[in-house]
């Protein structure tokens, strides 16, 4: 468990955060959702308090692990003591210059219909750095895989290539970088620090808007890698165009490439994911407690993976049995919680059928009988207002060539909205469901 949280959090902690201060910690025990942590002494315990308690619990409940850390200083006890020494001397094999997560490999993602064109875009750039896609643009909603396809990409080209420059970076970071260098005119050391990657990984780029002098260096960056056939891989929770206060400029070199989306995972993606990750954790799940999940989490992987860790957790604190009942029981919070998070164009089609008692089958079949028609045309009517789906994608999960037909959808009951009481309760209704 512990592990899990150190790897998750190891790209968001400063560089050497893990071999200097969080290997020598050794969890004790888990009470209440709370970790208890045995640190060796107090200023141990006073650093990672201020500066990486929080991020450590964060990502415990990104995980669905439990809410919280509690520090406790040197129980004397031998054999933990023992643990401690081991891992202190264990070195860091991976991921440490480049701030790759080990765990984020084309290996261990799982390939569906809502993420392949990104997944082999991806891979196409890692194969060849420069020369494929460049940038490679991937945009989607949180929790997706973006981070994970980008940090694949680093391992996969560093594996091909291992003097290759790899840098990961959020946006975020690339911008307190920037400031700090400013602050101590060390902007020159930045600036070729970046400025001679070879593949240069910038993540949640929506986070530059509004940040003009960092879109400005960030602008130049870009330029001298691009000119130099560097690759450059950008992700972002919506595409280029959408992203507000960012300069066209910018916008338009983020679309020289090749802009791919990740849409949410569909139920077969959803119980491929769940089934990987059991087997990857070792812990044999039930399928009906895998389909459960897949059911009942329906839109975001993280989310998903944090429930299946949830459960794993639940099981093995009350040495309970893995069953549908119990893991309803323990995700009470976190199923009545996602049922609020993005929906995905197939809940809407299930709900749409639901409520006007028809098969999914039907709407997306050719037949034009007018209620299947109507039917249909207020599932497309909802994707596009509920959904970050494009006319293609939508059109297409209703096997509609034309992607018209969906903007002709959504004229038409915007228009039927107007004065047509049944359709405005069907609306309603399936609006409340989602
Ligand atoms: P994003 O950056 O889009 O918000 P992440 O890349 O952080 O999403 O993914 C969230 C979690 O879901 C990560 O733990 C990641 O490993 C996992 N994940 C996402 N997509 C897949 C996939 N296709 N196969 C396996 N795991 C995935
Ligand atoms: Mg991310």
């Amino acid at each position: 468990l512990w592990q899990d949280i150190v790897a998750a959090s190891t790209p968001k902690l400063p560089d050497g955060t893990v071999d200097v201060w969080l290997k020598t910690c050794v969890p004790l025990s888990m009470e209440d959702e709370v970790i208890l942590l045995d640190v060796a002494n107090d200023f141990i315990k006073v650093q990672i308090q201020n500066r990486f308690q929080k991020i450590l619990e964060d990502t415990m409940k990104d995980l669905g692990y439990g809410k919280g850390l509690k520090l406790n200083v040197g129980t004397g006890d031998n054999r933990k003591e023992q643990e401690r020494a081991e891992r202190t001397i264990k070195p860091e094999s991976q991921g440490k210059v480049s701030g790759l997560n080990p765990n984020y490999l084309f290996s261990s993602f799982v390939v569906g219909k809502s993420n392949r064109l990104a997944h082999a875009a991806s891979l196409a750039v890692a194969e060849s750095p420069g020369a494929a896609y460049n940038p490679l643009f991937i945009w989607g909603g949180v929790g997706l895989g973006k981070t994970h396809l980008m940090h694949a990409i680093g391992h996969h080209a560093l594996q091909n290539d291992r003097n290759l420059k790899v840098g990961y970076v959020s946006s975020e970071k690339f911008t307190n970088e920037l400031i700090t260098s400013i602050k101590n005119n060390r902007t020159a050391e930045f600036r070729a620090r970046y400025r001679t990657m070879d593949l240069l990984l910038i993540d949640d780029i929506q986070f530059l808007a509004g940040k003009e002098s960092t879109q400005e260096e960030f602008f130049h960056t870009f330029n001298s890698l691009h000119d130099g056939k560097k690759q450059i891989v950008l992700s972002s929770d919506r595409p280029p165009k959408d992203i507000k206060s960012i300069e066209d400029r910018l916008v338009s070199r983020f679309e020289w490439g090749l802009v791919t989306d990740i849409q949410s995972p569909d139920y077969e993606t959803r119980i491929a994911i769940l089934t990987k990750k059991a087997e990857f954790r070792n812990y044999p799940m039930p399928e009906d407690v895998i389909n459960y999940l897949a059911q009942n989490v329906p839109s975001n992987i993280r989310e998903l993976e944090g429930a299946l860790n949830r459960v794993i957790a639940c099981a093995e604190l009350n040495s309970e049995p893995v069953t549908v009942e119990n893991t309803s029981e323990w995700l009470k919070d976190i199923v009545r919680h996602t049922s609020k998070g993005p929906v995905s164009i197939d809940l809407i089609q299930q709900i749409v059928a639901e409520e006007c008692s028809f098969t999914v089958e039907d709407l997306t079949s050719s037949k034009r009988t007018s209620e299947i028609a109507l039917a249909r045309q207020i599932a497309m009517f909802i994707c596009r207002k509920h959904t970050e789906s494009s006319l293609q994608q939508i059109g297409s999960a209703f096997n509609k060539k034309d992607h018209t037909t969906v903007l002709h959808a959504q004229k038409k009951i915007e228009q039927l909205l107007l004065d047509n009481a049944r359709v405005k309760g069907i609306v309603d209704n399936v609006e409340s469901k989602l």
